[in-house]
């Protein structure tokens, strides 16, 4: 395998012109504009950066080069950009940091696709670099573990919660940090605000993970997630997906990783990772069980030339690639943002999965947004491209309830913010409620929220509705 394996060219047959036929439809030509999502970012673009102006394109497809230039330090970032950036924002930048949950890490890569002379509006800055001026106060409902993934693990870093599928959190890293991340509980180093759960990448906690799975026969389907399956060795790799290939009753596993997103580089430049990956993948074909990587594109800046040779080399080896998005204030909110995500996706080989509204996370109330939104937005983006690139717009209950369609409430009050869920494989019985943020509800429902013995009331009548629904 190398980086620059490409598909041979073949001479395209040639066509007649195309002739109108009498009483048939033929639809007006198309706007060009609606095929942008066909126009990749390509070119050196990386060198608009002072700091990377003299890095050659062979350097800057190395992953080597992408890990080590990667920053993590918050005052690095800062001296990175500040030929580019207004001294406002820096000091905004550096608020922001101080009061972040998360811990800070950002390739090279993702750092040279911000339009720092636009940073306040740019939708990968958004995602990574928080600022002081925009932060809000948390929702009063928001506790750091939201989905309770620690109440329902019987063994450190693996989470039982559905009938027949297991989270299995291998590692505590990834090749970035997402200020947005659900498990800021766990991933990254501590930061002044968050003391985290361990989980390192271990081989003894391993070991009782596969012990656990093997033990249990109704588990067909485990998630490789962590952290992050990218920053697995390529050893770590094989090990964990043969140890799991091994269990008779294992029928599907996904590797997650955000790595295509933020770091295609490696998937063209570390041989040995890949090799480990269309290994496991391979096997399972021949065992006859699927293997899949699920990624996390959230915006279609993300996507340039370098993901589409990354995602090409993938097709090649016949790795199916499938994504899991969070739903995004100011990145990925509107119909234009979203709609462009799953075209330009779906042109590089990419399945829509899942759209996630944004759990409640610590420190990042200004990127959450309403239910009404995502449901309107699955509404627009369904039909724009093929139903199997077309991602399912969900809930993950907080307090456990697990993923929900978004539209299956069983009520939702767009003052308070509050919709309720069910969810029959999780607990028969029991109601799952998700908060909108407050800033965007209507001056009612902030009135209400502002008043804390209120607070009981607002869930408790909303609980009381939905179980009216029931009878
Ligand atoms: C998301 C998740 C899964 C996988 O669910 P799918 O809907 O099949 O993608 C499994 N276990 C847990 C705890 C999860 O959060
Ligand atoms: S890559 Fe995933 S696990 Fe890692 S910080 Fe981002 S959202 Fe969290």
């Amino acid at each position: 395998m190398n980086a620059s394996d490409s598909p041979t060219d073949r001479s395209l047959p040639i066509l007649q012109p195309f002739q109108p036929q009498p009483g048939h439809a033929v639809k007006p030509p198309v706007d060009p504009a609606t095929l942008i999502h066909r126009q990749l970012r390509g070119g050196d673009f990386w060198r608009e950066i002072p700091a990377y102006k003299d890095v050659d394109e062979a350097t800057f497809l190395d992953h080597r080069w992408q890990s080590k230039h990667s920053i993590t330090r918050p005052d690095k970032l800062l001296h990175t950009i500040r030929e580019l950036a207004s001294p406002e924002f820096i000091a905004d930048a550096e608020a922001g940091f101080h009061r972040a949950p998360m811990s800070v890490r950002l390739s090279p890569y993702i750092v040279a696709l911000i339009d720092w002379q636009n940073p306040y509006a740019d939708p990968l800055r958004r995602q990574f670099v928080p600022l002081g001026s925009r932060l809000l106060p948390d929702h009063p409902k928001l506790d750091l573990d939201s989905l309770h993934e620690q109440a329902d693990s019987p063994t450190p870093g693996l989470t039982h919660r559905y009938p027949d599928k297991a989270l299995f959190l291998t590692l505590d890293t990834c090749p970035v940090y997402c200020r947005y991340c659900t498990r800021s509980y766990a991933v990254g180093v501590d930061t002044d605000e968050v003391h985290k759960v361990s989980l390192k990448a271990k081989v003894d906690r391993w070991e009782n993970i596969f012990a656990y799975v093997a033990s249990r026969p109704e588990l067909e389907d485990i998630v490789i997630s962590g952290g992050d399956a990218y920053n697995l060795r390529a050893e770590q790799i094989t090990l964990i997906g043969e140890r799991l290939l091994g269990i008779p009753h294992i029928r599907r596993m996904r590797f997650a990783s955000k790595g295509p997103a933020v770091m295609p580089q490696k998937i063209l430049s570390d041989d040995e990772w890949l090799r480990a990956l269309v290994g496991v993948v391979a096997h399972g074909r021949k065992l006859h069980k699927d293997v899949a990587l699920h990624t996390h594109f959230n915006h279609p800046n993300e996507i340039t030339e370098i993901s589409q040779r990354a995602m090409n080399r993938l097709v090649e080896h016949g790795v199916h690639v499938r994504n899991q998005s969070v739903l995004l204030r100011g990145v990925n909110d509107t119909v234009e943002s979203m709609g462009l995500l799953v075209k330009r996706m779906s042109y590089i080989n990419v399945h829509g999965y899942y759209v996630y509204q944004h759990d409640l996370v610590k420190g990042v109330e200004d990127l959450r947004t309403t239910i009404a939104t995502s449901v309107e937005l699955e509404k627009q983006v369904r039909g724009m491209t093929a139903g199997y690139n077309s991602p399912l717009f969900i809930v993950d209950a907080p307090g456990g309830g697990g993923k929900r369609d978004v539209h299956s409430f069983e009520h939702y009050n767009p003052i308070t913010g509050v919709s309720v869920y069910r969810s029959p494989n999780v607990k028969r019985d029991a109601f799952y409620c998700y908060f909108d943020p407050i800033d965007l509800l209507p001056e009612e429902g902030r009135a209400r929220w502002a008043d804390p013995s209120q607070h009981d009331a607002i869930v408790d009548e909303a609980i009381e509705a939905a179980r009216g629904r029931q009878r």
